[in-house]
């Protein structure tokens, strides 16, 4: 690596999160995305060394962690836990917010992209539902949500531990900020997602709707199709799964535990009823007070965790996902130019070989596939 080169954070282990490009008022800072990891390189010619960008990093700055309070699983009503990826909570700490006059920061599927959208409007506030297995694209969201806050406004943001830190330290201490960050297990860069669907003829600017997940069932459905079997979900997904393609920092995450950066955090809940309900069951965490009110304005039919299990299925509510020894063979193909389905194939030869035999088994109605 060239040693000339300034990062933010150390360059392989910058989350992507963008609060240095947001808060950078020389245009200084650009993230760089390396497919295995991320860099925030600081161009000397334009720096002032004004410190900002350090400061709001989630990777270098001190961050407040909160232990939970109050453990709870649960869903809300069909219409909306049907689009949801769990339970659908996030969807409706979503509609209550709006509904209680705030806006929503949080990120949605359009025009090929992954982004951060600011809003107060209920409609477009829908397309936020669903899990995207990959890394989102925070754009200017923290400046837009430090602009609103300014008016008075209260803004809910949903996002990444990683991101949620990067609002909190951008924002301090503002009263009209809720934040609820998901449990995370890693993210992929998102030129993964994008050469993926090119090599199955998909160009992703012309999906209008992109999910990677039907509730509790695994896979990329673009414009209602499905890309493979539920039983052998196509690589990207399966990729995802095995924790193989995400950024290098997601394997060191500082937020992956289970004293959290944000008011409420919000998961699966595996372990718990979320193993036998097909429909999708969320799990709840409060941390402070604010997301414990919110959590109580919200209509959800609640249960009691087991805390135990809880912390047990969601491992990353104690530590980063480990890495695991075929990644490196899968990044490799990867970054020489390689099909994620050649990298996959080269670094689980063996696995590769019984999904392909499951396909063609479930094609010709030999095994079902529901
Ligand atoms: C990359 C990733 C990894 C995850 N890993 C785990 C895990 O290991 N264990 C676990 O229990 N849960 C995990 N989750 C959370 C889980 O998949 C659900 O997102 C969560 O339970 C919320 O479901 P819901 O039905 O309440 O949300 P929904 O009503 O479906 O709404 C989803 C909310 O999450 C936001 N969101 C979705 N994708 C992203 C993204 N890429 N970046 C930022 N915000 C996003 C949406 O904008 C929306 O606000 C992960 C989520 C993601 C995105």
């Amino acid at each position: 690596m060239n040693t000339d080169i300034r990062t933010v954070c150390d360059s392989n282990l910058c989350t992507g999160c963008k609060a240095c490009e947001n808060v950078c008022r020389k245009n200084a800072v650009e993230v760089i995305d390396n497919l295995d990891s991320y860099s925030a390189v600081i161009d000397s010619s334009k720096c002032v060394d004004c410190g900002l960008c350090s400061k709001a990093c989630p990777n270098i700055s001190p961050v407040e962690l909160h232990k939970p309070f109050y453990w709870a699983q649960g869903w809300t009503e069909p219409d909306i836990r049907k689009n949801s990826s769990s339970g659908g909570a996030a969807s409706e700490l979503i509609r209550t917010f709006i509904e209680m006059g705030g806006y929503v920061a949080s990120c949605l599927f359009e025009n090929g992209d992954i982004r951060f959208v600011l809003t107060n409007d209920l409609e477009r506030a829908k397309k936020f539902a669903g899990s995207k297995y990959v890394k989102s694209n925070p754009g200017n969201i923290y400046n837009e949500v430090n602009e609103c806050l300014k008016k008075g406004e209260k803004v809910l943001f949903i996002g990444l531990p990683c991101q949620s830190a990067a609002l909190l330290n951008i924002c301090k201490d503002n009263k009209n900020l809720y934040t609820a960050d998901l449990i995370c297990h890693g993210t992929p860069s998102k030129k993964i997602l994008d050469s993926y669907l090119k090599d199955k003829g998909i160009d992703i600017n012309s999906i209008k709707d992109l999910k990677f997940r039907d509730n509790n069932s695994f896979g990329l459905i673009v414009d209602g199709r499905r890309l493979a079997p539920k039983k052998a979900p196509d690589n990207y997904i399966w990729a995802f799964l095995k924790c193989s393609d995400y950024t290098e920092n997601c394997y060191h995450c500082r937020y992956a535990t289970s004293e959290r950066v944000s008011d409420i955090t919000l998961g699966d809940a595996w372990g718990q009823l979320s193993d036998t309900d097909e429909d999708g069951v969320s799990l709840i965490l409060c941390q402070t007070d604010k997301g414990r009110y919110l959590y109580g304005r919200a209509m959800m039919y609640s249960t009691d965790v087991d805390v135990v299990k809880a912390k047990n299925s969601n491992p990353q509510l104690n530590y980063p996902t480990g890495k695991p020894a075929e990644r490196e063979v899968l990044m490799s193909k990867l970054k020489e130019g390689g099909s994620l389905d050649a990298a996959v194939k080269k670094a689980y030869p063996k696995q590769n070989l019984k999904r392909a035999v499951k396909t063609i088994l479930i094609k010709m109605s030999i095994i079902k596939d529901n």
